[in-house]
């Protein structure tokens, strides 16, 4: 008997999975070689304490096997942002969590299982908590979330994203009852101007255009899009068509005052744009697309009225 339990420790210990046991009152029982390695805590450091969250967290915190222990289970609301039952399992939780690891000093994201054991009478005896690196994961599919929103040539966010974000502000203005403003922009003479230059020259174009429109954003909640080729839009939410007005008065002087020359552009010997703006309450009658015609409406009409200009919706 004593021989199958040394043997089960021996297991434990060289297990490839980070793993560290706590007893019914908290303190650690096992910390097996990959829980060193993972965490840079010897286990002689930690065997008897209860200082296991040392290898986690700069400041003291539940980890997920000391919830099981110490049934705090309401908790993990607040201690962890990604949470679950390991039902299928057993009666374990699994959670996630970025980490500073305070001894080895890198950021990870863990990926940790807690399984409680017990006696044969049903009384808790001891609390396995597994942990895994997914940081290269988690990174991978940051990474590709972020492409997913993201125009690649400039960095701003893509129309479908825009769509989507759009949808959200016209839903959360429909509550607040706040305007929502929404700025079409659109190059003049964009087609002369890769044919002058040539796409290669184009496409820087198109890319100081894009930050010049990002840092005329003065509220974090504005928001700049590739609308399309030589197309952007600016979503401003709890806008009036005053401010909006402003807006694109500013982009348009900041984009006046790059001086990108433009050989041939009929009305201009630099870069010049058009906009349309429009401004209005969201309401359950209309949808978003109101606002978009409207904008896409009143950019129309600059174009008409001669280009490098703006066109507010109420004027057309
Ligand atoms: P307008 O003043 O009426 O807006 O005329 P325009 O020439 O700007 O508009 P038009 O729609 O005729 O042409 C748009 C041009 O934008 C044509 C296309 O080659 C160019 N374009 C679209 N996407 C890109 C891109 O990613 N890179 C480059 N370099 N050019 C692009
Ligand atoms: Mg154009
Ligand atoms: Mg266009």
């Amino acid at each position: 008997m004593v021989q199958q339990q040394k043997f089960a420790v021996s297991l434990m210990e060289h297990l490839v999975t980070a793993t560290f046991v706590l007893d019914r009152e908290g303190y650690v029982v096992i910390w097996n070689k990959s829980c060193e390695r993972l965490t840079g805590v010897r286990a002689e450091e930690v065997l008897g304490t209860r200082d296991h969250w040392k290898a986690f967290y700069a400041k003291q915190r539940l980890c997920l096997a000391d919830v099981l222990v110490q049934e705090r289970t309401a908790e993990l609301d607040q201690l962890y942002a990604v949470h679950a039952q390991l039902s299928i399992y057993g009666e374990g939780y699994k959670a996630e969590n970025w980490c500073v690891m305070p001894r080895i000093g890198s950021r990870l994201y863990l990926t940790v299982d807690a399984g409680p054991i017990y006696d044969a009478h049903g009384s808790l005896i001891a609390v396995v908590q597994t942990i895994r690196d997914n940081t290269d994961y988690k990174n991978a599919q940051s990474k590709l979330e972020k492409m997913a929103i993201t125009d690649e040539l400039t960095g701003l966010y893509n129309r479908r994203y825009f769509t989507d974000h759009l949808n959200m502000e016209w839903r959360r203005g429909m509550r607040s009852r706040e305007p929502l403003a929404l700025i079409f922009l659109d190059i003049d003479y964009f087609k002369q101007y890769n044919d002058h230059y040539g796409h290669m020259v184009g496409d820087d174009c198109l890319k100081s255009i894009a930050t010049t429109i990002q840092h005329s954003l003065l509220r974090a909640t504005d928001m700049a899009t590739r609308y399309g080729g030589e197309e952007f839009c600016i979503l401003l939410p709890n806008t009036s068509l005053t401010g909006a007005l402003k807006v694109a008065a500013q982009v348009q002087a900041n984009i006046n005052r790059l001086q990108i020359p433009h050989a041939d552009s009929p009305i201009s010997s630099s870069i010049t744009i058009s906009a349309g703006v429009a401004s209005l309450v969201p309401t359950t009658e209309e949808s978003s697309s109101r606002l978009t015609s409207l904008a896409d409406k009143a950019l129309y009409e600059a174009k008409g009225r001669g280009r490098d200009q703006t066109v507010a919706s109420d004027t057309c």
